[in-house]
């Protein structure tokens, strides 16, 4: 009936049904639990129409070229430049750190040391990881890093991962680096934008093929199995190909035990006020239980005299009662994924792709790219 079965309708999959319903001719069954399509990514109008994120913020970025034009078809976007503040002391600052939030905090006389220092030491625009910062000997940068680290990372990242910066890849706080210029955008990339209609509107468009069939509100474990090796639907054995983007650990029965991930406690609030705050995100480093809050009509421009706005409160993931948002990168848990991802392999025709099944911090253009390469090079 079907040539290939497809678990999950986030990027990973949607990206490898549509590429195998529309290049590959061939049949789809595409597999979710949920009620909804687009993972991570989905969207909806609420009742005053502004587009919410139903599982936090999503901006799109890339500098890849062929992800850029593989979603353009399925979308026209909107120019947009992501710009974040942070509250700092009470005032909002930009970060990334740059020279301009330098100027912002720091005496004019000492902010132009930090710059002097900063551009002896590092090239204009580069981009430099706080951890590799506090390595500084410089008197003038090791304030700036002491500053930095305690008022944007320490327990922003105490708050997200309960964990402190050095106990987590340096991948992870690299993401926001501090920023030797004076460009006050989130991301430099080179394709910045939103879709035009949101995200769903992207799923809707890739599953719309023919040869794509859909069932929502079904778990893997309702019409799969997996036995010796083998794969079986609906207690048929399957020959064809199992595209697997859940997690590992659930596909295993967590024969190993959970792979730890962190969650959210995701509290969205109607307010009537036309604008809550100058930009789409603002962070809350120190204080308060919440990370950050997002105000969705800058997203979306929209005339409306109440904002939806969204706070991002960090909890740990508890399997069965909350969401398994972010892989926690610590060397041991890298150790515990890779005993599921050796089970993995002893299954002919499994192919595990996604964030929750490579157990990766990909972001959309991360995760549309590898699901690329996968249907380039595996299928
Ligand atoms: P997912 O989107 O998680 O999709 C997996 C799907 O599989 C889900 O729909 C799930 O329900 C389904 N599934 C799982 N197990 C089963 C099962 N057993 N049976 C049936 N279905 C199953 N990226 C950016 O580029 N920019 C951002 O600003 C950004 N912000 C983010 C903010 C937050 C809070 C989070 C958590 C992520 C953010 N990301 C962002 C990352 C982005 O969400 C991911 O890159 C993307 O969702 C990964 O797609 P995926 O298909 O791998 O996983
Ligand atoms: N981070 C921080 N303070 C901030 C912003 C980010 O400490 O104000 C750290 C934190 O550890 C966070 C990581 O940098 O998890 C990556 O931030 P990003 O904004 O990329 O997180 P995401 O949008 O993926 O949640």
């Amino acid at each position: 009936m079907f040539d290939v079965i497809v678990i999950g309708a986030g990027f990973a999959g949607s990206v490898l049904a549509e590429r195998l319903a529309s290049q590959k001719d061939l049949k789809v069954l595409l597999i979710e639990r949920r009620r909804e399509i687009g993972g991570n990514c989905h969207d909806f109008k609420n009742e005053l129409g502004i587009l919410l994120h139903k599982y936090g913020p999503h901006i799109f970025h890339t500098d890849n070229v062929k992800v850029w034009e593989y979603l353009s078809q399925f979308t026209k976007w909107d120019v947009y430049f992501h710009k974040t503040l942070a509250v700092v002391d009470g005032n909002l600052v930009p970060i990334p750190f740059n020279i301009n939030t330098i100027y912002k905090v720091f005496p004019e006389s000492k902010a132009r040391r930090m710059e002097e220092a900063l551009l002896k030491h590092f090239d204009y625009n580069s981009k430099v990881p706080i951890l590799q910062l506090n390595e500084s000997l410089d008197g003038d940068l090791r304030e700036l890093a002491d500053f930095v680290y305690e008022k944007i990372f320490l327990h922003y990242t105490e708050k997200q991962w309960g964990l402190k910066p050095q106990e987590i890849s340096s991948e992870v706080t690299g993401r926001v680096p501090i920023f030797v210029g004076r460009d006050d955008r989130y991301f430099n990339d080179r394709f910045q934008a939103i879709p035009h209609l949101g995200y769903t509107e992207i799923f809707r468009n890739m599953l719309a093929h023919k040869n794509i069939s859909l069932m929502l509100n079904t778990d893997f474990h309702d019409v799969c199995r997996i036995e010796n090796g083998d794969i079986y639907f609906m207690d048929q054995k399957f020959e064809g190909k199992l595209i697997y983007t859940g997690q590992l650990d659930e596909l295993f029965d967590m024969k190993y035990g959970a792979l730890p991930y962190r969650s959210l406690r995701l509290e969205f609030e109607t307010i009537p006020v036309e604008w809550y705050q100058p930009t789409t995100n603002v962070n809350y480093p120190n204080n308060y239980g919440f990370t950050r809050i997002t105000e969705f009509k800058h997203l979306h421009p929209l005339n409306c005299s109440s904002t939806t706005i969204l706070k991002e409160y960090p909890e740990p993931h508890v399997p069965g009662e909350n969401l398994p948002y972010y892989p926690i990168f610590t060397e041991q848990n890298q150790i515990l994924y890779q005993k599921y991802a050796s089970e993995s392999v002893k299954v002919d025709n499994l192919i595990p792709v996604g964030r929750l099944a490579e157990y990766r911090y990909y972001d959309m253009d991360d995760i549309v790219a590898r699901a690329l390469e996968v249907f380039e090079k595996w299928i």
